[in-house]
């Protein structure tokens, strides 16, 4: 029997962030309560496996050089900003990220090889807002972009990321922007204020023209427009892709009590994205699936919400948690609008979205 593979690694603590921090190890450890406290690892569905740490090959996969020196240096004396906002470092960080990269590594070759059925890595530091040359919103190296880069030198060409955190993953996008082996989807609110950039006119460049799919939603948009834009864009368009891989970039800053992220989403929306995402994996690539954490900073639920995706990963599922989240109706209505108006620009690449 195949299992669900949950790459970990208490170094992921060792990035401390300081005590108003919301990208804190608090996050890690109240996601680890909740698996243990549902008695995940005694369950033979699932297995805890530790992550390696990413050699600098791996890193230079999708970083500079430069940018991976900067970090070592920063750290090595004793830590610091790593960006003109809040990415902070500490002595531990630059190990810490290295683990992150390799935690998203293991989880995709583990999967690659057929050991396993499908992985989540926990990670921190999160990634997808780090870019080629730079850290940025809390991310240090970009782990869901070593782990797909890592499947391209594998041979992949067809490699899907979907991300669903709150915020538009620019430094993701940046690194597959001319390439067509990669096709990145984002679903995410709107990127005006932060990180600038994550529009629905950004469609990719040169070989990677129509490889790079933004739906940017307006503040407060709830599950409705979201399970919109999954039926009418993500399935038909994943459908035509036919990934050999894929790798969901996950944050669950959206969910509706988050303190970051300005989403109306609801706990169920998380298992239900996932379901429908495994059911595409079971469709076109021999159920190859790997999550990977971004963010999500509701410390209190994000135990929880993990849980809920990791058993939906093992073909279970948890009691249904019912929320009266907010609804707004006017952002609903404008997020309808933009589902249309991302399927029209995207219509020139995908013969599904012809109308
Ligand atoms: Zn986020």
């Amino acid at each position: 029997m195949k299992t669900t593979g949950i790459v970990y690694t208490k170094q992921h603590l060792h990035h401390k962030t300081g005590s108003h921090h919301p990208e804190s190890g608090s996050r890690l450890r109240a996601i680890m309560n909740a698996l243990r406290k549902q008695k995940l690892f005694s369950k033979r569905e699932y297995c805890l496996i530790s992550p390696e740490i990413a050699p600098t090959e791996d890193l230079e996969l999708v970083h500079s050089r430069e940018h991976i020196k900067l970090v070592k240096q920063v750290c090595e004396n004793g830590g610091g900003l790593l960006d003109l906002g809040d990415t902070v470092a500490s002595d531990g960080t630059f190990m810490a990220a290295k683990y992150a990269a390799g935690s998203a590594k293991r989880a995709v070759d583990e999967v690659l090889k057929g050991r396993l059925r499908n992985a989540f890595a926990l990670t921190r530091p999160p990634g997808h807002h780090a870019g080629p040359t730079y850290a940025m919103g809390f991310c240090v190296f970009n782990n869901v972009s070593v782990a797909a880069s890592y499947l391209a030198t594998k041979g992949l060409r067809r490699i899907l990321i979907l991300d669903i955190d709150a915020h538009h993953g620019n430094g993701t996008q940046e690194i597959f922007y001319d390439t067509g082996n990669v096709l990145y989807i984002s679903l995410h609110e709107d990127p005006h204020e932060f990180p600038g950039v994550g529009f629905e006119d950004e469609v990719g460049r040169d070989d990677g023209l129509g490889y790079t799919i933004n739906i940017p939603f307006p503040l407060r948009t709830g599950d409705d427009a979201y399970l919109k834009a999954m039926h009418e864009i993500v399935i038909p368009v994943t459908r035509e892709f036919a990934p050999q891989f894929i790798l969901l970039s996950v944050g669950y800053d959206g969910y509706f009590r988050d303190p970051v992220g300005r989403l109306n989403l609801s706990f169920q929306i998380y298992p239900l994205i996932f379901r429908k995402m495994l059911d595409l994996a079971s469709a076109t690539c021999e159920d190859k699936l790997v999550a990977v954490l971004e963010g999500g900073y509701c410390v209190p639920r994000l135990g929880k919400l993990v849980l809920s995706t990791i058993l939906t990963m093992a073909g279970s599922s948890l009691q249904r948690t019912v929320d009266s989240r907010p609804v707004d109706l006017a952002a609903e209505k404008r997020a309808e609008k933009i589902v249309e108006r991302v399927k029209k620009v995207q219509s020139k690449f995908w013969k599904v979205l012809k109308a």
